[in-house]
């Protein structure tokens, strides 16, 4: 089928250690029934606030994290009631890419040596040899001189070890990447260069991407389609001219007036959010945005509005549309 991963009210909760999160029924609510679809070959932007659930989700579905419910389907076969032999077979086919490679690089490790060890896993690098050629290869499609492959960690840059934690991803041949926040903490000049990279890379590959950033204006660059999160819910989702031309969440159209617009005749009026995201441990009744929301009405408080598809393939979640 077009679906490479079909995703269907997960839930990934965990439970409170602590009482100092307020009164709660004992769980923060990381990922509270997200449902979407990934075609082959299309990234999907997952934008909202840092602690909105958007890693959680990511790495759920990638069994980096055990969800609580819901189901996620990849090429036709359910993983979350798999076996985890199958799994660890499945996972090979998906791979993460991480807002701090350095983190998850190993210092003492020269980039040859961890890229050979992501490697030797593949049924075609059983020799030395196969292997050394494959780092090579790798090291190239990254943008990266195979002359530096006997370098560690410390020796690149913030650009290049973001290049180095792609390659690593692309070591098993993988056909889904979840990127997760993968240029933010880079500077905004070497931004560009990693989001193109990542575009020529799903090109040449076939790759598809679900790319998480709490940044609408990275996200607008390589997505087709962008979903819009906020306390662990998709709250919009659709095409990304959609989405750009005609939010319609009030918690989208706040995130799209910061966005810089690329278009001097176009002024935008910034909306601001009012206050920081509730805790996902005492989420608000009704609907969740309510206590940030600047259309609130009175049913928003105590009714959590339904998901509509306003127009075909644009979907929102917001009691303006429910009539
Ligand atoms: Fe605002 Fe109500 Fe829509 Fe929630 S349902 S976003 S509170 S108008
Ligand atoms: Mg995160």
């Amino acid at each position: 089928s077009e679906w490479l991963l079909t995703v269907d009210q997960l839930q990934t909760y965990f439970p409170l250690r602590n009482s100092w999160f307020g009164r709660s029924n004992g769980y923060v609510k990381a990922v509270d029934g997200v449902s979407f679809r990934l075609r082959k070959g299309e990234t999907l932007g997952l934008v909202g606030e840092s602690g909105c659930g958007k890693s959680t989700t990511g790495r759920s579905i990638l069994s980096l994290i055990k969800p609580t419910s819901g189901s996620v389907v990849f090429d036709g076969n359910e993983m979350t009631t798999m076996r985890s032999s199958e799994l660890r077979k499945l996972r090979q086919r998906m791979q993460i890419v991480f807002q701090d490679p350095y983190a998850s690089l190993n210092p003492k490790l020269t980039i040859y040596s961890a890229l050979e060890e992501a490697i030797s896993v593949r049924a075609d690098a059983r020799t030395k040899e196969e292997r050394r050629e494959q780092v090579m290869e790798l090291l190239k499609l990254v943008g990266l001189n195979p002359s530096q492959a006997d370098r560690y960690p410390h020796e690149f840059s913030g650009g290049q070890r973001q290049r180095i934690g792609i390659a690593r991803a692309l070591a098993v041949s993988p056909e889904l990447i979840v990127a997760d926040e993968p240029v933010s903490a880079l500077d905004v000049s070497i931004q560009a260069q990693i989001v193109n990279l990542l575009q020529d890379l799903q090109e040449s590959l076939g790759l598809t991407y679900l790319f998480i950033s709490h940044d609408l204006g990275v996200v607008k660059h390589i997505s087709n389609r962008i979903a819009v999160m906020y306390l662990g819910r998709i709250v919009e989702i659709g095409e990304k001219a959609q989405l750009f031309s005609n939010p319609l969440h009030p918690y989208t159209q706040a995130l799209m007036s910061a966005v810089p617009s690329t278009s001097p005749l176009f002024k935008k009026e910034r909306i601001m959010l009012k206050g920081d995201v509730p805790s996902p441990a005492n989420p608000p009744s009704g609907c969740a945005f309510h206590t940030r929301c600047g259309k609130r009405m009175e049913i928003c408080q105590s009714v959590r509005p339904v998901e509509r598809e306003v127009h075909p393939g644009h979907y929102v979640s917001c009691h303006l549309y429910t009539t």
